[in-house]
Formats: C-alpha cells, structure tokens, sequence
C-alpha cells in the first residue's frame, strides 16, 4: 500500500455490496465508486415497466443474520422497507400443494432501487464508468482507467464489488481472488411481466412453482389510479433458462405466457402489456463460504453475493465485512507509519 496521508480508495461496482462497504468507509478514506450503469442497485437496480414502481428482478428480503436485522430494522424505520405479508405457496400443475407464511418477508418502498439510492446519497460516485483496467505504480498505488482507456485516479486501495464473472479481469494482481472467483458459476434467469386490465382472483399473492418451466411467480402492487389492474412478474427456472438462452425475446416471452396460465391453472387472456428480460448473471450457484476476499500484497479486496450467499441479505454482509477488513488494513498502516 502507497503512504498518501488520507487514503484513497476505489470501490468498483455500486450494487448492495459495494454500497454498503462505500457508506461503512466513508468517514475514513476517500473513498470513490465507479458504476458502469446509469443507475445504483445492480442486481436491484429497477427496471421500469409501465405504471408499475417494481421490476422482473428481485423480489423481497428475508433474514437470517442477526447484524443484517438490525439493518432491515433501520431500513423499516426510515420507510425503505416495509413487511410484506402475501400469501406465498407452492404450485404444482395448479394445485397448491404447500403453504409457507411462516417466513418473515419484506418488500422495498416503493422498491429495492430506494435503498440503493439512500446508500449512494452522500458518496462520490462515478456513473456510467467501467472500470476496465488497473495499473500498478512504483510506489504500490493503483491508476485505474475506463473500458476507452480513460485515466480515473490513482487509489492506495481497490475494491471489487461486481458480480463474480467480471472480478478474474479486473483482479489480474491478486491471483489468489481471480481464480476463486472465476470458479463461480452463474445462473441465467429469464424473467416475464404481464400486465392484466382485471384480477386474476389467484387465492395467493406469490408462489415457488414446481415441475415448470417457471420457478417463481408473485404478484406486483397495483398501479395508482388503477387498482383493478394486475400485474405479475414470472422467472423462469434456470434449467429452463439456460436452454433458452440464445432463443429471440418473442418466443421465450410466449413460452413464459404460456406457461404462467398453466402453472396457475387458468385460461390463457391476452395481457395489456408484456415484457421479458434475460439476467445473464443473475445468482452464484456455488458461494466461495467466505465473507470477502483480501490481498494484502496486492491492496486488492472482493466482496458480493458471490463470497457469501446468494441474495440481498449476502450482498450486504459482504461489503460489511469488506470494509471492516478495509480497516483493519489501513490501522495497520497508521500504525507502520507512527513507529516510522
Ligand atoms: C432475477 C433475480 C431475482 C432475485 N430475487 C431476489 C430476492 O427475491 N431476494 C434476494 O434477497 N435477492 C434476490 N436476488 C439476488 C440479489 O439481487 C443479489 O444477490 C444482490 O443484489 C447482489 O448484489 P451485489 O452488490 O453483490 O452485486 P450486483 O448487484 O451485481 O452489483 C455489482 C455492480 O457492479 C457493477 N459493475 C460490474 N462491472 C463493473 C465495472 N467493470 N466497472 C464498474 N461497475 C461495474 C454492475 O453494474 C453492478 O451495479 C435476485 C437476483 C436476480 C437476478
């Protein structure tokens, strides 16, 4: 690590991880996040569809770490979260065939992108930046330049908060976190909104559907000022996905239809508006089982879902323990430089 007197450190990637590590480091360095999106969130970033406030991605929050419940509890009281209490069921052929409304769930205000958006407020971040190069100098720093061969600064200290099958190219330094990352596989998930002029009347709000194409389905809060209309979003299992990935949006659409009336037993009707969208990367099938990755050598980190679990709850513990390992580091050198 290079000796400036306030550190500078360079976060790569604004989803959940990276913000949160962000937000933790922010009174401690100076820290900076590049995003290659126009929008914070990542994975939870919203994709506008219609009148609708949701998105084809994630759904809700579930908790199973007692520091990720205090922070759902912060995120309650600030009106970021709320609970969501729908009926969730299990689907077979139309049947339902399990009930599960033992699990606490919780829902974004309006939508995830919210808290995303209440991390970032505050932070210096650099939009529509991806950062494509790392550039080691003689005195331990790193250049960093963008994917047309722009100069981004120099930092004591990179962080990698992107998804697992970005990280091998940008942590060419650290060997140790490119390879751990690039033995990460990714679902691909196809994913559907159809939006209905009338209710349904479907005895539940969301459902795991087994022996389908489909894997989840949930109903979306009616549009304002038009509470009769229905809105349900449909992921694809990732079987189903994955040998569908080169087929055109229009026919996995209709296959996706088509299999939402069949999974809810219902006759097919024509929607007002559709949409289907394909995440390439959408969750890590194996987890690495560590909360984050550091290279002491290298002043290289990693962190996101990817170390830890697949979901909201993982991304965040992810770029905690990111930032307390960030920490510890730059006490280290406080430390080193106050005996010398
Ligand atoms: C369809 C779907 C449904 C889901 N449903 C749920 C759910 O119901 N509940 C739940 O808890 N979780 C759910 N998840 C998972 C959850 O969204 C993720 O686990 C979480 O958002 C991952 O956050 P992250 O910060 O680790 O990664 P990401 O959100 O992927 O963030 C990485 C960021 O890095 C940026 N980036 C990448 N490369 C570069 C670069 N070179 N330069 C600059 N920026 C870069 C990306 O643009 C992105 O913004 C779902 C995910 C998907 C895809």
């Amino acid at each position: 690590m290079s000796v400036s007197a306030t550190p500078r450190i360079a976060i790569i990637g604004a989803g959940l991880a990276g913000l949160t590590c962000a937000t933790a480091l922010k009174g401690m360095a100076g820290v900076t996040v590049f995003e290659k999106s126009v929008f914070v969130g990542g994975r939870v970033s919203r994709h506008p569809f219609g009148e609708y406030r949701d998105h084809s991605g994630e759904q809700y929050i579930t908790v199973s770490n007692p520091l990720f419940l205090k922070i759902v509890e912060s995120w309650l009281d600030a009106g970021l979260l709320r609970p969501w209490e729908g009926w969730v069921v299990e689907l077979n052929h139309g049947q339902i065939v399990n009930l599960d409304d033992l699990t606490p769930r919780y829902r974004g205000a309006p939508n995830m992108q919210a808290i995303a958006d209440r991390l970032a407020s505050g932070l210096d971040l650099r939009h529509s930046t991806s950062v494509a190069e790392l550039d080691r100098g003689d005195d331990g720093s790193w250049r960093l330049f963008d994917d047309r061969g722009g100069y981004l600064g120099v930092y004591d200290l990179v962080v990698i908060a992107t998804s697992a099958d970005q990280v091998p190219g940008l942590a060419r330094a650290a060997p140790s976190i490119a390879r751990a990352a690039a033995n990460i596989d990714m679902t691909l998930c196809w994913s559907a909104l159809f939006d209905f002029e009338t209710s349904l009347n479907l005895p539940f709000e969301a459902a795991f559907v087994l022996d389908s194409p489909l894997s989840w389905v949930a109903r979306l809060d009616a549009p304002q000022p038009y509470p009769e209309r229905e809105c349900w979003v449909v992921h694809a299992s990732p079987e189903w996905s994955a040998q569908y990935a080169a087929s055109f949006r229009g026919r996995v659409l209709h296959a996706l239809m088509d299999a939402f009336f069949e999974a809810c037993d219902q006759p097919p009707r024509k929607p007002l508006a559709s949409n289907v969208h394909c995440w390439r990367h959408a969750l890590p099938i194996n987890t690495l089982g560590e909360d984050c990755l550091f290279d002491e050598r290298a002043s290289i980190g990693a962190c996101g879902d990817w170390c830890t679990a697949p979901r909201i709850e993982g991304a965040v513990l992810s770029g905690f323990s990111m930032a307390d390992r960030v920490m510890k580091q730059l006490r280290k050198r406080e430390h080193g430089r106050a005996a010398g």
